[in-house]
């Protein structure tokens, strides 16, 4: 498979469930993120395997708007922070914080305007998640519609999974045919890595 690298994130980011996705778009075209959007990022990225030093420079070069003086003095210390290379010792002891699941990105910390972290299943309104469905390759007027009942019921996850296995259509019906894929493999996704790692493994 490809490498975890810092230049092929983007080329990776087609494994990316959408909460990833717009957090890196957001990033790519602003060449910044506000806190939370690099806290859920820089753990998520830690989490499909990204070494310390590869997200370093992730981050160096994906914050395009600032100085490497201002770099350095404000957003060095917190992805080193998210690895357990700084901090207090139970930070360094545990390699920092664990990524965040579906359920903490969906409740904590909504964000608020300018802000890209969260999850765009429930934190978009439905206009600008069809937005970004279709930049993001989903097109199918089927999948759209059941993504806005999704969302209109509050089953986030469920939209989410849908627009996976939709994405995934020919690869997932190889793999169960094949019997590839586990029970649990084909359980409901509720974790970021989770999408992303069973998509990488069908696509790959
Ligand atoms: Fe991300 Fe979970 Fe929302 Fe999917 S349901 S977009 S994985 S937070």
């Amino acid at each position: 498979g490809a490498e975890i690298s810092a230049r092929n994130i983007d080329n990776l980011s087609q494994h990316f469930p959408l909460c990833m996705s717009n957090v890196h778009r957001t990033l790519r075209r602003d060449g910044k993120l506000k806190h939370f959007g690099r806290l859920q990022y820089t753990l998520f990225l830690k989490g499909i395997g990204l070494s310390l030093e590869e997200a370093l420079i992730f981050w160096r070069t994906g914050f395009r708007a600032v100085s490497d003086d201002t770099f350095n003095k404000e957003y060095r210390y917190n992805v080193r922070h998210c690895y357990g290379d700084v901090g207090g010792d139970s930070n360094r002891r545990s390699g920092g914080s664990s990524p965040f699941g579906c359920q903490k990105i969906l409740t904590e910390h909504a964000p608020g305007p300018g802000e890209a972290h969260g999850c765009p299943y429930r934190h978009f309104t439905i206009d600008n998640l069809t937005t970004l469905l279709r930049a993001t390759g989903v097109t199918d007027p089927a999948v759209l519609k059941g993504v806005k009942e999704d969302t209109e019921a509050q089953r986030y996850h469920i939209a989410c999974n849908r627009v996976f296995e939709h994405l995934h259509k020919t690869e997932l019906k190889r793999a169960k045919d094949e019997g590839i894929m586990t029970a649990a493999q084909l359980e409901t996704i509720v974790h970021p890595n989770e999408y992303f790692k069973r998509s990488y493994l069908l696509k790959h």
